[in-house]
């Protein structure tokens, strides 16, 4: 993999830290260890993973995509980093992202796009885009991301690999650094079913070092997705969301999705539309909550205390923080800090924050009250293929649309995956489905994933 790192991420960019030592040590280790007769730290012992570059590490750079982070070295791994180095698992490195998670086409990373490894003129996805372009091309077997509001699913979409994100409080945050804490959430991505599985178990836990983690077991969706390969789904219940099944969205992806409606119902799958009127509104909504959310995390990069300080030895402490943040945060941090700003200041709060949290709280009855009478929902995972660089960079708003599917769960807290759904009949390009259940329902995910992948 180090070899093919070499070879082909000068074109791909999918890679802002390549760790190759560490790597081979780590894998040394598992060598190591096996030889003496231990038993495997885990079923992916000496499998090289590739990590999104928002998870921290002690013996790596980690940089959020950002300048303001440019060098900067944590004190501390994640947990999510812990877990890796204790199941055996040799990091190859740190992989692109939109600066801080945000985005749809990993061009807001302040080291240059990362390129989809189907046709490099085009985008990979965001924020994880780095993360899917190393799956995508071989110079990985698997990745981690994370997401917010779809920075997993539609990356996995557009480069035609699977991506799960796991219900919200079952992959500790400790060490993720923040966008937007009510929502984000770091989950395994792998080119098939089964592999994505074996990851998201080493991953998942109650870590009580996380506020808002989960104290449950890991649910079981190894087993999961070994079950749906038999590719029996008789005895499920599939709901089809009408309101994330549009004119708007590109043909061949609308194509892609009847075709996978079909091969469900095939596969015994027991197919029925459902209606979730307010995913009409998750836009706004999002786009509300996530900007407020932001604007308070990023607060931290003060110039104190992480990364890049500019200083020219007479500024105040004021001067210094302002002149630091306006030359180390990219545009779109700014977009959002300042949307976010303006959405929680007294006089706005109640009319903008408030009424998105009142949203929020309608999108998760649209899903409880799906989930009476079916076990999935699934939808197109972006209403679009990969489209070219540069193509929406000046338009925030065609950017966000393409989050319109992916949001609902991430307001909800529930788990979404992504699978491959075969190429456009438009372009050629690869599309995704999506398929989503409740909260700690993953297994669902992996028996319908594998059944249809
Ligand atoms: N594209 C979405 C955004 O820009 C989702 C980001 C994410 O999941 N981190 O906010």
């Amino acid at each position: 993999h180090l070899d093919r790192i070499a070879a082909v991420d000068g074109e791909i960019n999918a890679f802002l830290h390549v760790a190759g030592e560490q790597a081979l040590s780590a894998a040394k280790s598992v060598d190591d260890a096996l030889g003496s007769g231990q038993a495997p730290a885990s079923a992916l012992a000496g499998v090289p993973l590739a990590l999104k570059d928002v998870f921290t590490t002690t013996d790596m750079p980690t940089t959020c995509g950002s300048k303001i982070l440019e060098g900067w070295v944590s004190p501390y791994d994640a947990t999510l980093t812990t877990k890796l180095r204790e199941a055996g698992i040799p990091v190859l490195g740190k992989t692109n992202m939109d600066e801080f998670a945000m985005g749809s086409s990993t061009e807001n990373s302040a080291y240059g796009p990362t390129r989809n490894p189907w046709d490099t003129t085009r985008i990979p996805g965001g924020s994880g885009g780095g993360s899917a372009a190393a799956l995508a091309s071989n110079q990985a077997p698997l990745a981690i991301g994370t997401d917010t509001g779809g920075s997993i699913r539609q990356p996995a979409a557009v480069t035609a690999t699977v991506g799960t994100k796991p219900t919200y409080g079952t992959v500790s945050r400790f060490g993720l650094v923040a966008c937007a804490s009510s929502l984000d959430q770091g989950g395994p991505c792998g080119r098939s079913v089964l592999d994505t599985a074996l990851l998201h178990e080493v991953i998942a836990g109650h870590d009580p070092r996380d506020s808002t983690s989960v104290n449950a077991p890991v649910r079981p969706v190894v087993e999961a997705a070994r079950q749906g390969a038999s590719g029996d789904l008789k005895g499920v219940r599939v709901g089809v969301v009408k309101e994330l099944h549009s004119d708007s969205y590109q043909p061949g992806v609308i194509a892609s999705f009847d075709a996978a409606v079909a091969q469900l119902t095939e596969l015994g799958a027991e197919v029925v539309e459902v209606s979730c009127p307010n995913f009409l509104h998750a836009l706004a909504a999002y786009y509300l909550i996530l900007p407020s959310e932001v604007s308070s995390n990023l607060a931290r990069f003060d110039a104190m205390r992480y990364g890049m300080r500019v200083d020219d030895g007479n500024m105040s402490a004021d001067q210094v923080m302002a002149a630091t943040r306006a030359a180390g945060f990219g545009k779109e941090v700014k977009r959002r800090i300042m949307i976010g700003t303006y959405a929680l200041s007294s006089g706005y709060y109640d009319a903008y924050y408030g009424s998105a949290l009142k949203v929020r709280t309608l999108i998760a009855r649209d899903f409880d009250k799906a989930y009476e009478s079916v076990d999935v929902l699934v939808s197109p995972t972006s209403p679009f293929t990969p489209w070219k660089l540069g193509e929406k960079v000046n338009d925030p708003l065609a950017m966000y649309l393409s989050d319109l599917c992916t949001l609902p769960t991430n307001l909800a807290g529930h788990c979404a995956m992504s699978v491959p759904s075969g190429l456009s009949a438009d372009d050629g390009l690869p599309v995704g489905l999506q398929i989503m259940a409740p909260a700690m329902a993953d297994e669902r995910l992996y028996r319908v994933g594998a059944a249809y992948e």
